[in-house]
């Protein structure tokens, strides 16, 4: 052994002496203030490496020539079988036929790693109706607790511990990890577990289930989202037939209902690349939606039947395609997708007969045009007052009687049709009216197309 390593053995074991002269420390908590020195060990083998040792040592004085060095080895061995609650010091002081007090609770941890195996039952069994397949340990502890441990390690100079947070977080996780085969995950935990060992309180935060893909609304007259009762705020009221609601279904929750069946959620958030007016229809390859679902106790879900019981149970009137699962950072890029472009098919009533000429310069001046509106006179009692600039790409018509035609519209996002055709009293220009010349309505909207690429 060269000088160095014995002043460092020694030095170990006499902060350690020191500390276990002061303060009752179990196992744990007084191997956690070397925690950083070896590896693949626990802490609690490290500490109860160290007691052992200092009883070595002391048992080695007891049986000293010297009276002072038996006397000083024996108070070692009393302040082990107490303040380290050191079996074995206990048995041989019994041996030995000498008497010492009573095991003193550890000053840093008030005996709470004795009683982890009991709390890490409890918290199995918390689990127990939740699927997952990872999840984070996080410790609550009582602010006297650290702030003791942060004044013992300023007392003994303490260099290579770890937290008594962490350890307790690392404990718990790995026997988590060990009975139910679930890893934890510190990035994007499904579940994150909220243990205070000292208390005994455990609670869940649950984190959503986030489902994603594109629906088509086949018929018109549903609304996107659940929309309350504006009379009673979803209380129910006369007005609504008692539902609390303005319409008995809409788009979120013909999909949501299956979604919660199958996952046992406790609700359901719905996020969509922007809205289609009520009366409108979605076709084509349908909105991109996801649907995010709030403390989900099944996550391993199958896509493809879960799309098959939304499809069923909406049947005719909204359908779902491309389940797929996402996350929260899915959720931020589909609502900066509110811009992206939509194609719409619009069925134009006017007041007397149009043209051929007439038709062809529409055409020709609606695409590539930029069309400024004002805030929807219909939608100002709930949007702001404003004016947009939204680029038309291109437009096609056709004609379907001698006053009616379709148009294809080709267009940047967060445009309102309606308001193209009528000009809602000029806040809306260029609009169709105002170029023909005629009163112009729209009859039927349809969205046929939402581009995802940006
Ligand atoms: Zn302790
Ligand atoms: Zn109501």
């Amino acid at each position: 052994m060269t000088g160095s390593e014995g002043e460092n053995l020694k030095r170990i074991l006499e902060i350690s002496l020191k500390m276990l002269e002061k303060y009752p420390l179990c196992d744990n908590c007084l191997g956690r203030q070397f925690a950083l020195l070896g590896f693949g060990v626990d802490n609690c083998d490290r500490g109860r490496a160290i007691k052992l040792l200092l009883a070595l040592s002391a048992h080695e004085m007891v049986l000293s020539k010297d009276k002072r060095e038996r006397e000083e080895g024996m108070a070692i061995l009393k302040m082990l079988a107490t303040n380290g609650s050191l079996k074995m010091a206990q048995d041989l002081l019994r041996r030995m036929k000498r008497r010492f007090g009573e095991e003193k609770e550890c000053f840093l941890c008030g005996g709470c790693f004795k009683n982890l195996q009991e709390i890490t039952d409890k918290v199995i069994k918390s689990l127990e109706e939740y699927e997952f397949n990872d999840f984070l340990v996080g410790i609550k502890l009582p602010l006297e607790v650290e702030e003791r441990e942060d004044e013992f390690k300023a007392e003994f100079s303490v260099q290579y511990s770890e937290s008594i947070r962490n350890e307790l977080s690392r404990l718990i996780g790995r026997e988590v990890t060990r009975k139910l085969g679930k890893n934890a995950n510190y990035m994007k935990p499904q579940i994150v577990v909220l243990v205070n060992p000292f208390s005994g309180d455990i609670s869940l935060q649950v984190n959503s289930l986030f489902i994603a893909g594109r629906y088509r609304k086949l018929i018109r007259g549903i609304p996107q989202s659940k929309w309350i009762c504006i009379k009673c705020r979803g209380k129910g009221c006369e007005r609504c037939g008692w539902t609390g609601k303005m319409y008995p279904e809409s788009v979120e929750e013909l999909i949501a209902k299956p979604i919660l069946e199958a996952t046992l959620g406790e609700g359901t958030s719905f996020h969509a690349a922007g809205r289609e007016d009520r009366d409108a229809r979605m076709l084509g390859r349908g909105r991109p939606f996801i649907i995010e679902v709030k403390k989900p106790k099944k996550r391993n879900i199958d896509l493809k039947s879960l799309e098959k019981s939304i499809n069923e149970y909406a049947k005719g009137k909204v359908e779902v395609l491309n389940l797929r699962l996402a996350d929260k950072e899915d959720v931020r890029k589909l609502k900066g997708m509110e811009g992206a472009q939509k194609v719409y098919r619009v069925i134009v009533r006017f007041d007397r007969e149009v043209t051929d000429d007439e038709l062809a310069r529409l055409e020709r001046e609606l695409s590539g045009a930029i069309i400024y509106q004002r805030t929807p006179m219909r939608v100002l009692h709930r949007r702001s007052d404003k004016l947009r600039e939204k680029h038309i790409y291109e437009v096609k018509v056709k004609r379907l009687s001698k006053d009616s035609i379709e148009m294809r519209i080709k267009c940047q996002g967060g445009l309102y049709v309606k308001e193209l055709i009528t000009g809602d009293n000029g806040r809306t220009e260029p609009s169709v009216s105002k170029i023909i010349g005629a009163k112009a309505e729209p009859v039927d909207l349809d969205v046929l197309d939402v581009f995802t690429r940006r």
